[in-house]
């Protein structure tokens, strides 16, 4: 037994703050009658209603989009940083509400939603400095008689497709850049979440983005979305943060546009601890890369390979750290573990967890399911997992640390690139020398080193492998929403 056998109940307060946020985006039953219900994760009840648009709706959004884009993308940087940063400081001021809403429609705990809103908003303080920023290059031509000048260029209008883990940061990670580099964007929000994109896109409009510019298209029907959208020749960028699976059927569609095109999809994160980590680090770091967001993180720790020395007491340490979390509401006080975003993802963790089980993995506590409305699952430890288990080669997506050990570095790596993703990877050891070595052997667009949450709006975020292409925030953030264009100028 570990998370409390008690769920903890949201604070009524809370529930009536987000009614109004709920009707200040026009999302309350009475505005949108018949349409997709989003439900709060705690209990499964209704929270709000938005559009469930069709195909002809979308087109018609990227029309609008279209039209808009064109004056948009003759603005001058100076004019979009300001709208960015007018943008930025109304998600900061209003960062209350959407914590809220991203906890009611998502399940995360309110202070994981509030460091979201820090994060996500962070992409647009990012990128309304960085579009005044970026330069093109001059080069002489090497036999001479000209010289060679390039410049970036908005690539046109881009279609966002976002995962309801974080239905703010994945939104602004997409939207700021395409904005900073002068393009229009459709949006399309996870079917779960669409109410955060919802007030982030109003209050983007709020800080002066035009209102035709940035549209947002909800619809139960995915396929038919990106089926015609990206078939549409006005549209000219595809990104995408979601599934692997997804990610490949949305790549094919591509295709045949020849779409420039961002993939951030599915991980499977070695966390390596060594002999000689320190070791109160290494289960902070292990607690914090697994459990952030209740474990439906892209980068969360997903294997942790410890050294044979360290390893029983590690696994004391995190267990310990697992079984001392509330579960509940995450709108309720002293709560540590929200529910899953619904009753799917339980069932799939009660598979993985049968799975290993029945592989030989040793169960060291196993959080209670809760009985009766509400997507619970409690933190759970399994130790000794061999690695053919399916919690080791896929993507867990929940509060199951499963821990594998072994004896040499060149093991561990080995064991950590056996994937056929690459998103993340992280080491804990004392030893410079060491980190770098591993770091670098790892298969990994992103490598925490002492560290359980590597992102930062000003690095570049991606993987390599099925785990993407492109990278975003950062510099090369922008570059994801630009062409290159090339001038020869000749000299007498
Ligand atoms: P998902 O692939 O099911 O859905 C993601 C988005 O794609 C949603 O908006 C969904 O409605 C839409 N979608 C589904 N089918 C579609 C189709 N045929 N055409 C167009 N859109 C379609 O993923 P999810 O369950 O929402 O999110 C979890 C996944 O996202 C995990 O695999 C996770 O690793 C990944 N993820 C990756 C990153 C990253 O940066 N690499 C970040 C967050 C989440």
């Amino acid at each position: 037994m570990s998370t409390s056998d008690v769920l903890l109940e949201p604070d009524p307060l809370s529930r009536a703050a987000v009614a109004k946020v709920v009707a200040r985006i026009g999302a309350d039953r009475a505005a949108v009658p018949n349409a997709i219900p989003v439900r709060d994760p705690h209990d499964d009840s209704v929270i709000g209603y938005v559009p469930d648009l069709g195909t002809a709706e979308a087109l018609d959004a990227v029309s609008r989009a279209d039209a808009a884009g064109r004056d948009w993308a003759a603005t001058t940087p100076r004019h979009r940083a300001d709208v960015l940063r007018r943008w930025y400081d109304l998600l900061i001021d209003n960062a209350d509400d959407i914590a809220l809403l991203i906890t009611l429609e998502m399940g995360k705990t309110l202070a994981d939603a509030r460091a979201e809103v820090t994060y996500g908003a962070d992409f647009v303080r990012w990128y309304a400095e960085e579009t005044t920023r970026h330069t093109g290059t001059v080069r002489e031509a090497p036999m001479g008689g000209a010289r060679l000048l390039t410049r970036r260029v908005p690539v046109g209008l881009a279609v966002l497709i976002t995962p309801w883990n974080f239905p703010l940061a994945m939104a602004t990670r997409k939207i700021a850049p395409a904005l900073a580099a002068g393009c229009a964007a459709v949006t399309k929000p996870a079917t779960l979440t669409p109410l955060t994109t919802l007030f982030a896109v109003q209050l983007a409009v709020a800080a002066g983005v035009p209102g035709d510019l940035l549209q947002t298209v909800t619809t139960s029907n995915a396929g038919a979305f990106s089926n015609a959208v990206l078939a549409d020749p006005r549209v000219r960028k595809v990104s995408f943060t979601g599934s692997t699976g997804v990610g490949k059927v949305l790549l094919r569609l591509a295709a045949d546009n020849v779409l420039k095109s961002s993939m951030e999809l599915g991980g499977n994160a070695p966390f390596i601890v060594f002999d000689d980590a320190d070791l109160e680090r290494a289960v902070e770091g292990a607690f914090n890369a697994k459990m952030r967001n209740g474990g439906q993180s892209c980068i969360a720790a997903n294997r942790f390979l410890v050294q044979d020395g360290i390893a029983d007491a590690f696994v004391e340490g995190l267990t310990e750290r697992l079984t001392s979390l509330r579960m509940g509401s995450g709108l309720a006080s002293g709560v540590g573990l929200g529910p899953m975003v619904d009753h799917n993802a339980v069932d799939r963790l009660h598979g993985l967890v049968d799975d290993a089980v029945g592989r030989g993995a040793k169960l060291l506590t196993h959080g209670r399911t809760h009985e009766g409305p509400g997507s619970y699952f409690g933190a759970t430890v399994v130790d000794h997992v061999p690695a053919d288990a399916e919690v080791a080669t896929t993507e867990i997506f929940g509060p199951i640390a499963a821990v594998q050990r072994f004896s040499t570095q060149e093991e561990a790596v080995t064991r950590a690139n056996d994937t056929e993703f690459g998103l993340a990877g992280y080491v804990f050891t004392e030893s410079l020398d060491r980190a770098f070595h591993v770091a670098d052997s790892l298969g990994t667009g992103i490598v925490g080193i002492n560290q359980g949450v590597p992102s930062n709006a000003a690095a570049p975020f991606g993987g390599v492998k099925e785990s993407g292409l492109g990278r975003e925030g950062s510099a090369e953030g922008l570059e994801e929403y630009q062409e290159i264009r090339f001038y020869n100028l000749a000299l007498r």
